[in-house]
């Protein structure tokens, strides 16, 4: 750690502001870019910078995640660690993704962007597939039958089963197999954090890239623009308010209730994260960044972090399904649509699910949206009438995403009893 703020100090500005001036003038030269020439003819030219940094953080999140719970399991050394921390993590994820969803629902029942919504403003949905996967096949899905084809896929949930498996059953073989495995695995994390180091480096130049693509195609499509003025506008404040509430308000109060820890210190601990996850739009990719900063700036153990952290970007996605509860809502408004109680308990309970499902890659939880709208009887084509604004809700839920695992991991930390440096 030392030796990385040595570092900051020699490079002059520390990363998440450079990444946030990448993000500001991202805005600048997307609004110029356009004034100048359509974003077709120039998108080309900017987007490979992001391209290449988000693919880069691609590449590292497999093996980050298979060696670094491996490990952490393993460090858990026996069953009644591994279940007790397991629970824990579960419970947390339960219940705050529950709250996010009745942060959104409430806020959209008060607010009801969607009354008297133009539907003809809907976009065509033609690429919207069904997400639909019963809750029987989720589970079901989570046991691997070919362990490589999962790896090769990047299905994270069985990866982290069977990483789970191993890391519990390297305690179970000869002494010197399991010395040899930690070892291994000891190596290969290292030696894909020094990677994820060279990275993240980037993050600013990718940044830049991916806002400035962001910015061009929104002002360079006046339709959208205009929509925004009307319902749309009341739709994206809706969402971007009850993320604020979430992300500004009640996980904070978590962290500083039950984790006993300074809510603001931490998110500025982890704003590299942070950005970088509101930025790409995948807390897939914001996940190296978060397991090394929660271990270097929070002093939170690799065997939490490891376990707590890749579960989390998997199926705790606090932001999602509060986007997923107003979205439906907004869409049954505007339809003129009536839901009951029951439906929208409903709503709530398939958010939850949907969510979980949710994979941390951009875009992924509109997709899971027509989990929610079918199961209460809702019209999927009414997710054509907000793709104008997806880009600038996914932005937002995906920071949300990786701030609640982030809050995860200092909240279980601190009830196993470790001196964190918040
Ligand atoms: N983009 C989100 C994430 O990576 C998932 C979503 O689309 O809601 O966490």
């Amino acid at each position: 750690m030392a030796e990385e703020k040595q570092e900051e100090k020699k490079k002059g500005l520390a990363l998440h502001w450079q990444i946030l001036i990448g993000i500001g003038l991202g805005i600048v030269a997307g609004i110029l870019l356009c004034k100048i020439a359509p974003y077709e003819q120039w998108s080309v030219y900017v987007s490979w910078a992001g391209d290449i940094f988000l693919r880069g953080l691609r590449m590292i999140v497999i093996p980050v995640v298979f060696t670094s719970i491996a490990l952490g399991v393993a460090g858990m050394g026996n069953t009644a660690a591994l279940g007790r921390i397991a629970g824990k993590t579960l419970l947390y994820y339960l219940v705050t993704t529950a709250i996010a969803a009745t942060v959104g629902l409430t806020l959209v029942n008060i607010v009801k962007p969607g009354v008297g919504a133009n539907l003809n403003l809907a976009e065509e949905v033609a690429s919207v597939g069904s997400g639909e996967v019963s809750f029987i096949d989720q589970i079901v899905n989570i046991v691997p039958s070919n362990i490589f084809e999962s790896l090769s896929k990047g299905d994270l949930l069985p990866i982290i089963f069977f990483a789970i498996l191993f890391g519990f059953f390297m305690n179970k073989v000869e002494k010197h197999h399991a010395a040899t495995l930690t070892n291994l695995f000891k190596a290969i994390y290292e030696v894909i954090m020094k990677i994820t180091m060279f990275i993240i480096r980037l993050a600013p130049f990718g940044v830049f890239a991916i806002v400035t693509g962001v910015v061009g195609k929104q002002a360079g499509n006046p339709q959208a623009l205009l929509s925004m003025a009307g319902s749309l506008g009341v739709f994206l404040l809706v969402v971007w308010g009850g993320l604020l509430i979430q992300g500004g308000v009640v996980l904070p109060l978590l962290v500083r209730v039950i984790g006993k820890q300074n809510p603001w210190r931490h998110i500025a601990k982890m704003s590299t994260a942070l950005l970088t996850a509101f930025s790409t739009c995948s807390s897939g990719a914001a996940l190296p960044i978060n397991i090394r900063d929660s271990q270097e700036k929070c002093g939170i153990s690799n065997k939490i972090a490891s376990f707590v952290l890749p579960l989390g970007c998997t199926i705790n996605m606090n932001g999602t399904a509060l986007y997923e509860c107003v979205t439906a809502l907004f869409i049954a408004q505007a339809y003129g649509i009536d839901l009951s109680l029951a439906q929208q308990l409903m709503i709530i309970f398939t958010a939850l699910l949907a969510a979980v499902g949710t994979a941390g890659i951009p875009m992924a939880g509109m997709v899971m949206l027509t989990i929610v709208l079918t199961a209460v009887g809702l019209p999927l084509e009414g997710i054509g009438l907000v793709l104008a604004v997806e880009q600038l809700c996914d932005m937002p839920r995906t920071c949300i995403n990786t701030y609640g695992d982030s809050c995860g991991a200092v909240i279980i930390a601190h009830s196993e009893g470790e001196q964190l440096t918040i």
